[in-house]
């Protein structure tokens, strides 16, 4: 068996690169799909749900799937600097594959709306952080305006290269399971994510079947988003998102149309979730099944429990959640979370430990 050396290589036939192409990467993809075991028992039901854990890809969200392909494309072409806009996790991506290839990184980031974990390793990248006093939708904006006045390649997922990268993490389900899941929920925020899973899912029926093996079903897809940030619920943009779930935290989606068009072609429907069923879902994936993942993350997963549990999502399902981002990206919602599990103080010495133990068994 050869080194796994990232999603470039490994599906290099259904990516648009070619043999002199300097693939710049850190070895992402490749990641784990967990069944759930103890939340399917919990609530009662039978269904098989698994979640694919993009919170250990190299920078700790899915973002490093499109951001390999997009750096590598870009250096291709000969650019020295990039761009994006971000919630986080774009720009810790962004910065780390720019080191990685040797040019420079620009990031703009709504202030003080990024998590902890998010912009200390931005800072570690060492790329040029530029904080607006705005949401990201006016960072985003402002990216598009100035990538045409200065030269710098956008890396947001309006690059294209960033869906075909992220594509990838489909070609990865269907290869691990042997089959498509009945249905794939994903938290949408830009709808790049849910734009991308759709192309990976639908390409490998395509190649399936010219290489003669078992075409099934696609899925189904579920996109699911913050109460206070569901353009897609609403029918239109949202002037002022707001959701704990900084990730998600997104009001004018750059894949609308794209989004609508896998909804349609899916038969899949979006819906949206208050803060504290996201933080709910995030809180029980710890506890029960031992998988950190973001706030915005659990939004997947407390879609699928609600749509389990009201009979849309039927018993005898296979369910495929993406948990996007790592838990370790939000320290300070992870403490909030756990405000009256706050560790206590004990003597030093084997009676108080002792006794510290026996009165919690
Ligand atoms: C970027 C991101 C999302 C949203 O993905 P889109 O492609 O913008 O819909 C969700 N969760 C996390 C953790 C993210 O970083």
């Amino acid at each position: 068996m050869s080194r796994y050396t990232g999603l470039i290589e490994r599906y290099r036939d259904r990516l648009p690169v070619s043999a002199d192409t300097r693939l710049i990467s850190l070895g992402e993809g490749n990641t784990p799909l967990i069944q759930l075991q103890n939340i399917p028992r919990l609530i009662g039901k039978e269904v098989d749900i698994y979640v694919k854990f993009e919170g250990l890809n190299p920078t700790g969200s899915f973002k490093d799937r499109g951001m390999t392909m997009a750096v590598t494309k870009a250096v291709e072409a000969g650019s020295q600097a990039i761009i994006c806009a971000s919630t986080g996790n774009t720009s810790a991506s962004a910065a780390a594959y720019a080191v990685r290839a040797g040019i420079k990184a620009f990031v703009l980031i709504p202030e003080g709306k990024i998590a902890l974990g998010k912009l200390a390793q931005t800072l570690m990248y060492d790329a040029k952080i530029i904080q607006i006093n705005g949401n990201f939708d006016k960072g985003m904006a402002l990216v598009k305006e100035v990538a045409e006045l200065a030269p710098v390649t956008i890396v947001n997922s309006i690059n294209p290269f960033r869906i075909e990268g992220q594509k990838t993490a489909a070609f990865e389900i269907v290869d691990e399971l042997g089959f498509a899941p009945d249905y794939h929920c994903l938290p949408v925020g830009n709808a790049g994510n849910i734009t991308a899973y759709w192309k990976g899912y639908t390409e490998y029926a395509r190649y399936s079947a010219s290489h003669a093996a078992v075409t099934r079903n696609l899925p189904i897809m579920c996109g699911y988003q913050a109460a206070g940030a569901a353009p897609f619920v609403a029918g239109h943009p949202i002037e002022n998102p707001e959701t704990l779930a900084t990730a998600i935290r997104i009001g004018n989606p750059q894949s609308w149309d794209l989004a609508w068009n896998v909804q349609k072609e899916s038969g899949g429907w979006f819906d949206k979730f208050s803060d504290e069923q996201i933080l709910a879902a995030q809180k029980m994936l710890s506890q029960f099944e031992g998988v950190f993942c973001e706030p915005a993350s659990a939004t997947s997963l407390a879609g699928a429990l609600h749509d389990i549990s009201i009979g849309k999502i039927p018993e005898g399902s296979r369910i495929v959640c993406t948990l996007t981002g790592n838990g370790i990206k939000d320290p300070e919602i992870a403490m909030q979370q756990c405000a009256d599990a706050k560790p206590v103080t004990i003597d030093a010495s084997l009676d108080a430990v002792k006794r510290a133990i026996l009165d919690s068994l």
